[in-house]
This record gives C-alpha cells, sequence and structure tokens, in this order.
C-alpha cells in the first residue's frame, strides 16, 4: 500500500493545502480525520450497509452476490430509493481491511459496490485486495466521478443532473438507464453513443412509476431492439 495515498480514500481535496480543488463542506471532516491518524496501514470508508443478497436488476439479475454499499452522493436525482446514503457523515468509518475479510468469506466469491456514489472515493486498495483473492468485482456508478480500482464488470448508470464523462462511458460493460418519461429515452440515446460495441443497453422503469412507464419501455425496445428491460427483481421479490 503506498505511503502517499490518503487514509480514507476521500477523492476530494487535500487538508494540507496544494493544488487540488479545495474540499466540499460535506467531505471536509473525513479529511480531517485522514490527517488525524497516522496509521497508513488502516484505510476507512463510509459504509451504509453491507448484505449478501442477489443482484437485483441488470445483465446480471439473480445471480448470489456480496453488496457494499458506501455512503456520500451529491448528484440528488428526484427518484433515488436510497437518499439516506446521500449524507457521508451518517454512515460508519470501516477499515477496507475489516470489509474485505467479510467479502472474501461470502460464498459467491462476488462483491457489488455500490452507492450513494462509490467513485468519491479511491478504491484501488479495496479492488486489489480483493482481485488477489479472487472476488469478482462489480461497480455500479453514476460516472459523474472519474473511476479508480481494477473491475470485473463496470454498471454505469448515468444522472441528468450530473452526467457522466465520455471516457467512464466507453469503459462500461453495461449501461443502466433509469426511465422516469418520454424525455429520457432521448438521454439514453444520447448516452449509448459513446459506450464500446459490447457494451450492454438497459432501460429500467422509475419504480414509483413503474405501471405507466414499463409499457412505454416495452414499447421502445419492440423499436429500439439494441435495447433491453432491467427489472429491479428485488423489489419484486422483496429481499435487499
Ligand atoms: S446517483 Fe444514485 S445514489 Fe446518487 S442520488 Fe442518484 S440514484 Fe441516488
Amino acid at each position: 500500500m503506498a505511503e502517499t495515498n490518503s487514509l480514507l480514500n476521500c477523492r476530494r481535496g487535500n487538508p494540507t493545502g496544494g493544488s487540488n480543488p479545495p474540499l466540499s463542506a460535506k467531505y471536509y471532516f473525513l479529511e480531517l480525520i485522514n490527517s488525524a491518524v497516522q496509521n497508513h496501514s488502516l484505510y476507512l470508508l463510509p459504509v451504509m450497509e453491507e448484505f449478501y443478497s442477489l443482484q437485483g436488476e441488470g445483465t446480471h439479475t439473480g445471480k448470489p452476490a456480496y453488496f457494499l454499499r458506501i455512503g456520500g452522493c451529491e448528484v440528488g436525482c428526484h427518484f433515488c430509493d436510497v437518499k439516506e446514503s446521500w449524507d457521508v457523515h451518517k454512515h460508519t468509518l470501516t477499515s477496507v481491511d475489516e470489509i474485505s475479510r467479510r467479502v472474501i468469506a461470502n460464498p459467491s466469491k462476488a462483491v457489488v459496490v455500490t452507492g450513494g456514489e462509490p467513485m468519491l472515493y479511491n478504491l484501488d486498495y479495496l479492488c486489489e485486495t480483493l482481485n488477489n483473492n479472487n472476488i469478482k468485482l462489480f461497480l455500479e456508478t453514476s460516472g459523474s466521478e472519474h473511476i479508480s480500482g481494477k473491475w470485473d464488470w463496470i454498471c454505469v448508470s448515468p444522472k441528468r443532473k450530473h452526467p457522466p464523462h465520455k471516457k467512464i462511458l466507453q469503459q462500461a460493460n453495461e449501461l443502466k438507464v433509469v426511465i422516469c418519461n418520454v424525455p429520457d429515452f432521448v438521454w439514453a440515446e444520447e448516452n449509448a453513443k459513446f459506450v464500446n460495441g459490447n457494451c450492454e443497453l438497459l432501460l429500467q422503469p422509475e419504480w414509483n412509476n413503474r405501471e405507466i412507464i414499463i409499457p412505454l419501455i416495452v414499447e421502445y425496445i419492440l423499436q429500439n431492439p439494441k435495447w433491453k428491460i432491467s427489472l429491479q427483481s428485488h423489489k419484486y421479490m422483496d429481499i435487499p
């Protein structure tokens, strides 16, 4: 582990000054912790929850995986179903080594890292540790922050309020666009222009309006067969 890495893998700013952009107030206290703790073998992440379940949505629907939900997100989607993840202050700082031990022990040997926006943090060390233990790594990101870590699968779910970096769209294995209304189909196509030729293209109905949106998606896919539908099957099954 490089000594120069931040203790807590926050990507926002530099508490000691320098050329990095200024911290948002929201993340400032985390960098204070970084500065205060001298043991650089301890890496921390604000973990909202961890659980073992089935992947409910996207290309890998139905497969078991360990889920790691990291707190903190500044995108602010109105349809977000994990708004409690947004405030990073509310989540327990947990060592990456401790997290890794639990992930490695899970029978599926797969982890889905989600949020919040997990790419607010540098996850190089987490990924390296898990890769070394033959864990398959799945990332779910809005693409609004640069990618750190080495991933087996990158799902980008682009959000209008903070559009994804084009470079991240090119890296995506899966583009999963939440559809809330008719203009979102245009938004989906705008993002699809930038993905690579092997990327899975998925349209997912916003849960609260699914009864209206699902028929629109079905009709759209029949006319535009490069797309597939993604349903939040975990909500139908009432599992986490
Ligand atoms: S990017 Fe994801 S976690 Fe953040 S507000 Fe939007 S849906 Fe919620």
